[in-house]
């Protein structure tokens, strides 16, 4: 079979949703496209911002900042060293390669380094490593930038991702999130950093092709905490339907996005809110934006050094 643009070269990449196939130099123009269409058409950011990519040493947050960086835009990854053992030194290390490669450097958060490790705050706090992680990402994912002068926050989420996403939300008819569901979230004069997601339009699939064709190494495992997480129920739902009926997971996402759906994504006027502006208010300790006297971390950090002087205390008795 040839490629459907150039209809020279043996077609290597099927897009059964966009009825084509493409050789290996072709889809690389096309997934550029895909990227570029996503920026333009949501406002994402122009070529004068300072984009911070989060990056996991996974394919699609190493895809996104190798895919900015030859669309010429100003984009520096950074990783979060949780402390989860042979996962995250393994991690970081594909962040480093894939940094060092192009003359780069990562920022890097180093969490053991602050005695805030993933596995030790959630064995002290007895909570569950997921929602702790959260709290951390979202702090360092805003503060870091926002403290380096950044002006927007890139995640690597892809259309499989925010379908899923979508999906568990209507399942649980969390209405309030559909309704934030957004690719462009924008900044809030409290201080939340602009959070944009360039490879909305482009499936795993895709994103696994593109790093391929460009020869990214990239982490090949997941997370050992991500086993069972619901999210990936929903992609299996969808991946199966989309066997089936090709096209399904953008036509589902895109109609939100386009505000066809029961008039919720109307309400958004073409952007997500950002977590809300807090009018004014910061956290008294790292003055990172929050409703409450602490930030969600700042919270985290003082409950794990209490438990552990609470810990010492009854050690030495
Ligand atoms: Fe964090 Fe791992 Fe959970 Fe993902 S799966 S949120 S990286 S702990």
């Amino acid at each position: 079979m040839k490629c459907r643009r150039c209809k020279n070269n043996e077609a290597e990449v099927i897009l059964r949703r966009h009825n084509a196939v493409f050789c290996r130099d072709c889809f690389l123009p096309f997934f550029e496209n895909q990227v570029k269409r996503a920026i333009s058409e949501h406002g994402l950011f122009e070529k004068h911002d300072r984009i911070a990519v989060c990056v996991s040493g996974g394919k699609d947050s190493l895809v996104l900042w190798d895919v900015l960086l030859r669309l010429g835009y100003r984009a520096d990854g950074l990783y979060i060293n949780l402390g989860i053992g042979e996962y995250s030194r393994q991690s970081q290390e594909k962040v480093d390669a894939f940094a060092a490669a192009k003359g780069l450097k990562a920022i890097i958060v180093d969490l053991p380094g602050e005695g805030m490790d993933l596995p030790s705050v959630t064995a002290a706090l007895r909570k569950k490593e997921c929602s702790v992680c959260g709290v951390i990402k979202r702090h360092f994912f805003n503060a870091v930038p926002r403290n380096r002068g950044y002006t927007v926050v890139a995640t690597g989420h892809n259309l499989d991702d925010e379908a899923s996403r979508l999906l568990g939300n209507f399942l649980q008819w969390n209405t309030k999130y559909i309704e934030k569901q957004h690719p462009l979230l924008k900044e809030t004069p409290s201080g939340m950093m602009r959070k944009v997601k360039p490879l909305v339009r482009l499936t795993e699939y895709e994103t696994a092709c593109y790093a391929l064709i460009r020869g990214i190494d990239y982490m090949l495992y997941e997370c050992p905490y991500a086993r069972g997480a619901t999210s990936m129920v929903y992609k299996d739902a969808l991946n199966s339907i989309e066997e089936k009926i090709p096209g399904t997971k953008a036509r589902f996402l895109y109609g939100l996005l386009a505000g066809e759906l029961s008039g919720l994504g109307r309400k958004m006027e073409g952007a997500g809110e950002n977590a809300g502006d807090t009018n004014g208010l910061a956290c008294g300790s790292c003055g990172e934006p929050t409703y409450t006297e602490l930030c969600g971390y700042c919270r985290l950090r003082a409950a794990v050094t209490e438990k552990r002087e609470k810990r010492s205390k009854g050690a030495l008795r």
